[in-house]
């Protein structure tokens, strides 16, 4: 099937993953086998062995954990899915905390709220009059709504999920891409050439190997950027309107979200590569082609944004991929060719949160038989490329 193996060329974000896994050797047999090491595969083998504590865990990543989105995301945490709210999803930003503490991760968690912008203020709002943010991006550019969210540092997520799925026991294996699955019972996973058998299975492999996950027929995978600032003064930031360092993305197009980080370093985010098959994702350099041209727009609709941006200059430059479900709704169902395996992702951008609450939530339909949701039931039948 072919996995991305060689590191691409998506950039440098502003954050370091710190956790390498120890290294040992497959095994041939597992409970649980998860393939991806992002937030979600890492947040479902950990929870997976917080509940099960007796059964083994597996973790299958084509290169290194956080090589996919979690690493090159922007790291606002949201409430609510791309389709908004979806009878039965729960409290998304109360469980993150809660399974923050159970797995003993640190990753610099905020929730004080995230601005919600417009292109199309109210004029006669007062809260539009009187929004902290007034730039200019094409029209007025300004805050609609403050809703509930907040920011994580992903270095430290991913870094965090990761020592967290190691500590409990859970075996994670770096440079072990899955090139095939058989879907039997057991489910045989094929990796570094060896068969390793698994009584259940968890594909987390979010924008990549769409054949093991049968989502090609359902999502659409892209590739979107961002850029960070070098650091700000204090004054660059309250004439901005970020004095309070709140998370913003506009809620119409053209799209641009951003946060600031430590050190007065403020990130903007905006602008998608369309592909017409996930393996191109392996061939996007940021230096090169479609994604080189959309930075450099991003870059200069930044510095027309406010005075206080006009001569700014980017230390960091980065992109990665992004899955686009149906109706902009997350996936998590059995594969059709098994109900031993589960598929989880297509965040369509807002995977942050959910990643990791519904990571947890695979894990205990794995372990416990928890109901999925049911936002993902279909009336037609869905042809699945595998
Ligand atoms: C620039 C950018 C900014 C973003 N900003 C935000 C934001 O601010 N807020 C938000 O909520 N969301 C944001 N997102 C989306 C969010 O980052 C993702 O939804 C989330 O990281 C998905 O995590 P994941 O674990 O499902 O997927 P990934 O992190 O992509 O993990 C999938 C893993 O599977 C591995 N893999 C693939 N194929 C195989 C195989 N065959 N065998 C083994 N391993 C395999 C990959 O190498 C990868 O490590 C952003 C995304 C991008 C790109």
């Amino acid at each position: 099937m072919g996995v991305v193996r060689r590191k691409p060329d998506w950039g440098r974000p502003p954050w370091k993953i710190d956790f390498r896994p120890s290294s040992r050797g497959l095994p041939t047999e597992v409970d649980y086998a998860i393939v991806g090491a992002g937030f979600t595969g890492l947040a479902a083998a950990a929870w997976l062995r917080h509940v099960a504590p007796g059964k083994s865990v597996a973790v299958f990543e084509a290169r290194r954990i956080g090589a996919g989105s979690s690493g090159y995301t922007g790291g606002i945490a949201l409430g609510e899915t791309a389709a908004g709210d979806l009878p039965g999803l729960g409290d998304v930003l109360a469980g993150l905390p809660e399974i923050l503490r159970a797995l003993r991760v640190d990753c610099e968690f905020e929730t004080g709220g995230v601005y919600e912008l417009t292109h199309r203020p109210n004029r006669k709002d007062a809260g539009a009059r009187s929004s902290p943010i007034q730039w200019a991006d094409g029209g007025e550019l300004r805050v609609a709504e403050e809703v509930p969210g907040g920011s994580v540092n992903p270095g430290k997520l991913v870094s965090g999920l990761g020592r967290a799925a190691e500590r409990l026991g859970a075996m994670v294996f770096e440079h072990a891409g899955v090139e095939k699955m058989e879907y039997g019972e057991p489910v045989e996973l094929m990796v570094r050439g060896s068969v390793v058998r698994a009584e259940q299975a968890l594909v987390a492999t979010n924008a990549m190997s769409l054949e093991l996950s049968g989502l090609a027929e359902r999502a659409e995978p892209k590739f979107t950027l961002a850029v960070a600032t070098r650091p700000l003064t204090a004054g660059q930031l309250e004439a901005l309107g970020l004095g309070r360092r709140r998370p913003f993305y506009t809620v119409d197009l053209p799209y641009l979200w951003g946060r600031v980080l430590a050190r007065n370093i403020v990130i903007f985010g905006s602008g998608l590569v369309h592909l017409g098959n996930w393996r191109e994702l392996e061939e996007i350099s940021i230096r090169k082609g479609v994604a080189r041209e959309l930075v450099g727009r991003l870059k200069e609709r930044v510095r027309r944004l406010h005075p206080a941006l006009r001569d700014v200059e980017f230390s960091y430059t980065w992109g990665g991929p992004m899955l686009i479900g149906e109706g902009w709704r997350p996936v998590l169902v059995r594969h059709p060719r098994t109900r031993n395996v589960l598929v989880l992702g297509a965040y369509s951008g807002h995977g942050v949160a959910l990643s990791v609450y519904l990571g947890r939530w695979a894990a205990e339909v794995m372990a416990r038989g928890r109901k999925l949701p049911r936002w993902n039931e279909r009336r037609e039948p869905i042809v699945w490329k595998v």
